[in-house]
């Protein structure tokens, strides 16, 4: 007979995935812990932008693994999930190696889809993953790079022209993004920044119509306006055909043409295939395919298995796919599994949306705090990157982090002798606004932890 397998595997180290890790890691949990991802690095995806016009490095946006999990205990392996045997309690890998498990982390996040729109998955570029922002950078350089040389005025107008399809979040901090770092790429290059256009392209009559960013439309909507090169944003207009030079969409009934090398598709995600062949029976699924799991974060039909972030749906309680849920519900996780080897039993998770904020361009963002209060400009911007920047995993990468940002944010923006009494005063600004959103965002997380510590007593 078998002797019984005393070991927690965690499938992707997303969110979810590495904050658990990370929990178990802190909280002294007593079984070994396998943390199975098919990337070598994590991806901290609300700085992908950052990451993409090169503001931030990737050692702070991305991570190595084995930096993150460094003296940890957990064991990181890297390598792709191709099965997941939910009755014999076991994982397997595309190089053929295998994982029983006692207990189970389902963390795999959700993938890009592209809803019946004709050519939209082989040409249309994804921003989701690390090489997808990586492939993007590549292909707009190459673009500017071409322009430069290209007499042929349609031709170049293709290359210069971005289209985005989605007018949720994603969409929205990508065309603000695009407004205004292209014109800064293409003036270096020694180009016209005049010729670059980008347009935003949505199915909705507002932009952002559902989203838990919501509330930050106003904001949004003018801070848009305000980039380097104008945003053109298409409403009420569906993307039908996504073809190498050109995107297809649909306007009050008649079909329209926007000539283009670059269409960015934001518009979708869908549950991961891996959780969709799950043996879970439809009634203990959202309306997503994402299988339900109880207050303490279990699959109905299997208790050993835990799900969270992106990749399950809450039962009776709906919350928005985004990374504050995310690990906060990894935090729980790990709770509840050390309460399970303990011979304790498990506690309902409890999430707080504290707030979103949004990135609109170089050092302007929307932030809504507590939902009490919205901010808008460089402030908001400063309290965004403290908050994400103190929310970048361990300690020791956080510190780290946050000093290299504070001094580029100080000393090299701002260097200019010319402006220098205008530019001391403004750097002292910053240097205060940044450690205040920096203080701010930490005593947040406190608070956040303690109340998750109240919810668990
Ligand atoms: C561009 C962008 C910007 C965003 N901005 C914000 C924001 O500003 N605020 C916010 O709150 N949220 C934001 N989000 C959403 C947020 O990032 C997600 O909700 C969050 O990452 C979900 O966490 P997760 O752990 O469920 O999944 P993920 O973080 O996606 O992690 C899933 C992990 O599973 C791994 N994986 C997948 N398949 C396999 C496999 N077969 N084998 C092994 N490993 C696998 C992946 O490599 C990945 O590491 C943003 C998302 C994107 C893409």
């Amino acid at each position: 007979m078998n002797s019984p397998v005393y070991q927690t595997v965690i499938v992707g180290g997303g969110f979810t995935g590495l904050f658990t890790a990370l929990h178990l890691a802190h909280e002294h949990y007593p079984r070994s812990v396998i943390l199975i991802d098919k990337n070598k690095r994590f991806c901290f995806k609300p700085l992908l932008y950052e990451y993409f016009d090169g503001e931030m490095d990737s050692s702070k946006v991305v991570p190595h693994f084995s930096e993150l999990l460094k003296s940890s205990g957990v064991i990181f392996v890297q390598d792709t999930v191709r099965s997941i045997d939910l009755h014999q309690s076991e994982v397997e890998l595309a190089s053929g190696y295998s994982y029983k498990y006692s207990n189970l982390v389902l963390a795999l996040g959700s993938v890009t889809s592209y809803p019946h729109v004709e050519g939209a998955k082989e040409n249309a570029f994804p921003f989701w993953t690390e090489a997808d922002a990586t492939t993007l950078y590549r292909h707009l350089r190459d673009c500017l790079q071409t322009a430069i040389q290209t007499e042929d005025v349609e031709k170049r107008s293709k290359l210069l022209t971005v289209v985005v399809v989605g007018g949720g979040a994603s969409g929205v901090e990508m065309v603000a993004t695009l407004a205004d770092f292209l014109p800064h790429w293409y003036g270096v290059l020694g180009g016209n920044a005049a010729e670059i256009r980008v347009i935003l392209l949505n199915h909705g009559q507002k932009i952002l119509d559902g989203d838990i960013n919501d509330r930050l439309r106003p904001i949004a909507e003018t801070e848009l306006q305000k980039r380097t090169v104008e945003i053109s944003i298409i409403l009420k207009a569906e993307a039908t055909v996504v073809q190498p030079d050109a995107v297809e969409y649909k306007s009050h009934n008649k079909v329209k043409i926007l000539p283009t090398y670059t269409t960015i598709w934001t518009a979708g995600t869908s549950t991961h295939p891996l959780i969709q062949d799950l043996p879970i029976p439809s009634e203990h699924r959202d309306h997503h395919s994402r299988p339900l799991v109880t207050p303490t974060m279990q699959l109905l039909d299997f208790p050993e298995v835990f799900a969270g972030g992106d990749c399950a749906a809450l039962q009776n309680t709906s919350l928005p796919p985004i990374a504050q849920v995310a690990y906060q519900q990894g935090a729980n996780i790990a709770r509840n599994l050390k309460a399970l080897a303990l011979g304790k039993d498990p506690q309902p998770a409890k999430v707080d949306i504290r707030g979103t904020m949004l990135k609109l361009g170089l050092n302007d963002a929307a932030a809504n705090l507590f939902n009490i209060f919205e901010v808008a400009g460089e402030p908001a911007h400063l309290i965004r990157q403290g908050t994400y920047l103190t929310l970048l995993p361990t300690p020791i990468h956080n510190f780290k982090a946050t000093t290299e940002w504070l001094d580029e944010e100080i000393f090299h923006h701002h260097t200019n002798p010319r402006d220098m009494g205008q530019e001391v005063i403004h750097a002292v600004e910053l240097l205060a606004a940044g450690v205040v959103s920096v203080l701010v965002a930490r005593k947040l997380l406190k608070m956040l932890g303690d109340e998750g510590k109240k919810g668990n007593r």
